[in-house]
């Protein structure tokens, strides 16, 4: 069994159609969120997303704050020019679809979140600490979130009490066991310092996970993102990965 577990796609089309082309036939899709902002494709990306068979797909602090859930007082200047920028631009439908995405989602074996289970839309995991507290808030051992767009993972040893956390490597598998927080990292807008759109696999019957890192045509994205009047840090950005 194939999961693709897809986040932070930004309006990045040209990144997500990589992704999906790299992956190939897969059994389900389980997007994490922030499928808009900072790219010049919101439309694009959410009709693809929520065109996919068997897709589950919850909810991004971009998204709540482009569909007007959220106020945009949290987000630093040049994300904030984003967000207005994409709300010039995206569609009646797509903002819709937006406001009505979950913010957290339970599969049989694993929650989703896009910051955290504790606070889904905002909380950043990025140490031991929040990763082991986030455990608290779930009943199930694995959990997948994003919006850090690094792909990463918090392994509890629950024998021991111990918490690793590890960055993963492309193509690198990896045996699930005890409790772990999976994080696929950014389809478009790494920042882990690889330009190439990160994606995960995760196969629950044999129970393992792997990154994979996909090249795209990240010239025309640029292009595209000056065009339609966005910062244009967001634009230089992604030939860096970060
Ligand atoms: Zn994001």
């Amino acid at each position: 069994m194939k999961i693709l577990l897809i986040s932070d796609i930004h309006s990045n089309s040209v990144a997500l159609e990589a992704v999906l082309k790299d992956a190939g036939p897969v059994d389900a899709v389980w997007c994490l969120g922030d499928l808009v902002g900072y790219g010049p494709e919101p439309d694009a990306c959410v009709d693809r997303i929520r065109a996919l068979p068997n897709v589950l797909c919850i909810m991004g602090n971009h998204d709540a704050a482009v569909s007007g859930l959220r106020n945009i007082d949290r987000f630093n200047d040049e994300a904030e020019k984003a967000i207005l920028v994409t709300r010039s631009i995206i569609s009646p439908s797509s903002v819709e679809y937006l406001q009505n995405l979950p913010e957290t989602l339970e599969t049989e074996t694993a929650l989703l979140a896009h910051g955290s289970p504790r606070n889904p839309i905002w909380e950043y995991i990025l140490d031991s600490l929040t990763a082991k507290m986030a455990f608290a808030y779930s009943k199930l051992d694995y959990i997948f979130v994003g919006h850090t767009h690094i792909p990463v993972g918090f392994f509890h040893d629950k024998k021991n009490d111990k918490m690793t956390k590890k960055l993963f490597k492309d193509k690198e598998k990896l045996h699930l066991h005890d409790q772990m927080i999976l994080n696929p990292g950014s389809v478009g807008q790494p920042r882990d310092h690889d330009p190439r759109a990160s994606y995960g696999i995760y196969d629950p019957e044999a129970n393992t996970w792997q990154i994979h890192r996909v090249a795209y045509d990240i010239k025309s994205v640029q292009e595209r993102i000056v065009k339609v009047g966005m910062p244009e840090k967001h634009a230089t950005r992604l030939s860096d990965g970060w």
